[in-house]
């Protein structure tokens, strides 16, 4: 840059399959100045398997607010700095956003080195509508937060795209099923570009069975897609005023409860009407 100041390079690593690093990339983590790596120690071996001796220094979500400005300095100082994370793309669920935004701020060039993300990977296999989509990544850890948070993009028409741990897969797909309905197609994405890489589509329900009763499906890291919402032909109307008891007893009520109460008086059934909540809810956001 004609300021003197270095470039920030947002380097893509492999997310399990080393081919997968690109000449580009590892041309890029030779020549900087200084690669800043979400853990130092996980990034240690790639480094040495690609033959690079830049130096490392720690960037965390524990660290950025005090490491984003001085590796700023760095830059506006004239040196180099790629980025790095554990796995896959900087920034996509993992740190970064600090540093490219106090870099725009600062007038320096972000150059983006592409390669694996777990997310696009998973969504390019899916067989799921790929013309649109939405990146949600991690829901929630604790269930009632988490249905909240699936609830959100419950009547969505895009692909939903969710990344999950292997310690929560179950119970998250479990909860999917519940707030989607267990008939929504999905597809469950494991250990993509590594040995037991396996990718499956299914209606929620079945892919939950499938999940939860294979221990060896439960292991490693996951993507989950979720077919956006397509309202189904000769979907029950919901009249004015139906609308209005569901949204007043909502407001007292869990939606499920008032649902079944709306059932009972109006004659609909409770599953379209705990559908129709669900989505005034994600409307409003
Ligand atoms: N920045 C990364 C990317 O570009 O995909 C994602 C980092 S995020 C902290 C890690 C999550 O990504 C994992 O918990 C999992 O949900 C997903 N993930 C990463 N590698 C994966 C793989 N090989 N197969 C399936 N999911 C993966």
């Amino acid at each position: 840059m004609s300021n003197g100041a270095g470039t920030i390079y947002l380097v893509a690593t492999p997310i399990g399959n080393l081919e997968d690093m690109t000449p580009r990339a590892t041309r890029i983590l030779s020549e900087v100045d200084l690669i800043a790596a979400e853990d130092t120690r996980h990034s240690a071996p790639l480094l040495k398997h690609l033959g690079v001796r830049t130096p490392m220094v720690a960037y965390h979500e524990h660290n950025e607010d005090q490491k984003a400005p001085e590796l700023i300095k760095e830059v506006l100082a004239g040196k180099s700095i790629a980025l790095i994370s554990d796995a896959g793309t900087p920034l996509l669920s993992d740190p970064g956003f600090r540093l490219v935004t106090a870099a725009h701020n600062a007038d320096i060039t972000v150059s983006p080195i592409p390669g694996p993300c777990a997310a696009i990977v998973a969504l390019s296999a899916s067989g799921l509508a790929t013309n649109e989509f939405l990146f949600a990544g991690f829901p929630p850890p604790k269930q009632g937060a988490r249905q909240h948070f699936f609830e959100r993009y419950a009547a969505y028409a895009q692909t939903l795209i969710f990344y999950e741990s292997a310690h929560r897969i179950v119970d998250s797909i479990t909860d999917m099923a519940a707030v989607f309905g267990d008939d929504r197609m999905a597809v469950v994405a494991r250990e993509l570009t590594k040995k037991f890489e396996t990718i499956r589509q299914g209606p929620l329900a079945e892919l939950c069975h499938w999940v939860a009763n294979d221990p060896n499906q439960q292991k490693g890291e996951f993507v989950v897609l979720v077919q956006g919402r397509t309202a189904p032909a000769g979907e029950e109307a919901i009249s004015p005023e139906t609308e209005r008891l569901l949204s007043l007893l909502a407001a007292e009520l869990p939606p499920k409860k008032a649902a079944a109460i709306v059932a009972e008086v109006s004659g609909l059934g409770k599953n379209r009407l705990y559908q129709w909540l669900i989505e005034q809810k994600s409307e409003k956001g």
